[in-house]
């Protein structure tokens, strides 16, 4: 189907993101917004606005009949979801697809697949993907457990099937408390999730995060376009990304992209993905798979040259892949910081008025953001206000950029995250790549005590 006008059904900085690939492709935007973004870049930006609901996102974002009869008026004949929101809802899909518009995204079963981290998993194990050593599915507190625990070897993961930002996961040190502990995992699952159902893992120790990113046509085909390293987080959000990561080799990429890719192709996979794995001494263990763009793509776009959302949205209206993976460079090095409005010690957000607003720029600096002087910063969304990506021909070049960019960014009215940003690309283990998933949290713990 030709893809003429297009509902962006999202906010910030992935929402303007959405509107310039349309743009570029001659495509028409609708915005859709709460009432609390009626000044947004992207509102103004876009062809047509129509105003969804009030401020709280499940009155406005999450409100499917609104976004569907939002399209409907409007005449749009596809939607992007963006990311968060309705980004990975299967039902959304399927009710936008039964209204005869067309959905930038996956096929509607494989979002529900991916949505069950134990089907997920199953998926996975079935497709050649390696995964975290573990119980085969859902398990409760009982004689096979205490077996599939034994087997896997304390401390064991617990974690919740319908899990999500880390929450419903518990580390069993030992048999004497993984009867307690289990039953808090799956109270606390059943509480955040409605559902109590939890599966057991290895738990790694110290990994690094290391995702790759896929492209399907949803008829066999499919690619991947290397990997980016997310180890740097806190409390399970990404803060600064890189690609390709510091530690993995050309022929390891080639290997397990390759590996990732051929997955996708058994599964006839449609659209964007990323298939997250935790890295440890040299073993790739998939976690999960994200049917949707990621928030960290242009780190992807910066050392491939490729469009991710352009790519996206060809695919959804029915093109194959534009590339094949022979054709396909990995070139150079990029990193991504994301920018909150927050206090850069307590993590508090601070939402609030722009009273200046610069943005870095320069060769081969990009800056994702919908920031202008004089917007308001909502207190109802995500704290995430921007994202500086930066790219250099080596990884040490890409870094003395970034520090550059970061010293020219200026965003006052409000506190930012830019001076973490700062303090964390001055220190030595990042500088010399040398991180995993747990070093953020320690560094700032230790931050804390001097
Ligand atoms: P969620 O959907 O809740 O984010 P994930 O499966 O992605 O769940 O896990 C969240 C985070 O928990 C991961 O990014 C990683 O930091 C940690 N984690 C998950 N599985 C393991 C494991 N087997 N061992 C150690 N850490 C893990």
């Amino acid at each position: 189907m030709t893809i003429e006008k297009l509902l962006i059904a999202n906010r910030g900085e992935i929402a303007l993101r959405i509107h310039r690939a349309c743009q570029e492709m001659g495509i028409k935007t609708v915005a859709v917004h709460s009432t609390a973004d009626a000044d947004a870049m992207h509102v103004r930006l876009a062809d047509e606005a129509v105003c969804i609901g009030p401020p709280s996102a499940k009155d406005s974002y999450l409100n499917i009949p609104a976004i569907i009869s939002a399209a409907e008026v409007t005449n749009a004949n596809a939607i992007h979801p963006g990311y968060g929101f309705l980004s990975e809802n299967a039902r959304f899909a399927e009710i936008t697809e039964a209204h005869g518009i067309c959905f930038v995204g996956p096929k509607p079963e494989h979002i529900r697949t991916m949505g069950d981290k134990v089907e997920a998993k199953r998926t996975a194990v079935a497709l050649g993907l390696p995964v975290v050593p573990g119980s085969t599915g859902a398990v409760t507190y009982s004689e096979e457990a205490i077996r599939v625990a034994e087997e896997i070897g304390y401390p064991v993961l617990v974690k919740a099937a319908s899990g999500g930002g880390g929450r419903g996961m518990k580390v069993v040190p030992d048999a004497e408390s993984l009867e307690s502990l289990m039953g808090q995992a799956s109270s606390e699952a059943a509480a955040a999730f409605g559902d109590p159902t939890v599966y057991m893992e290895k738990y790694l120790g110290n990994p690094r995060h290391i995702e790759f990113q896929i492209f399907g046509d949803g008829k066999g085909n499919a690619i991947h376009l290397g990997e980016r390293d997310c180890s740097l987080q806190r409390r399970h959000q990404k803060v600064l990304e890189e690609a390709p990561s510091p530690v993995i080799s050309a022929d390891e990429r080639a290997r397990m992209g390759g590996i990732c890719a051929d997955a996708m192709a058994k599964m006839h996979y449609r659209g964007a993905g990323t298939i997250e794995f935790l890295w440890e001494n040299g073993e790739f263990y998939f976690i999960e798979m994200n049917t949707r763009i990621q928030v960290e793509h242009p780190v992807t776009e910066m050392i491939t040259g490729f469009d991710l959302v352009r790519e996206q949205i060809r695919i959804a209206g029915g093109a194959g892949l534009s590339v094949r993976q022979d054709e396909l460079e990995f070139r150079g090095h990029s990193m991504e910081c994301r920018i909150n409005a927050e206090d850069p010690r307590t993590f508090m957000p601070s939402p609030g008025k722009i009273n200046l607003y610069h943005p870095a720029g320069g060769m081969h600096v990009r800056v994702d953001s919908g920031l202008y002087a004089g917007y308001s910063i909502p207190p109802y969304y995500d704290s995430m206000i921007g994202k500086l990506i930066v790219y250099g021909r080596t990884r040490e070049s890409c870094m003395m950029r970034m520090r550059r960019a970061l010293e020219e960014m200026v965003v006052s009215g409000v506190k930012t995250n830019i001076p973490l940003h700062q303090a964390l690309l001055a220190q030595p283990d990042v500088i010399n790549g040398d991180y995993t998933i747990k070093w953020l949290e320690e560094w700032l713990a230790q931050s804390e005590e001097a």
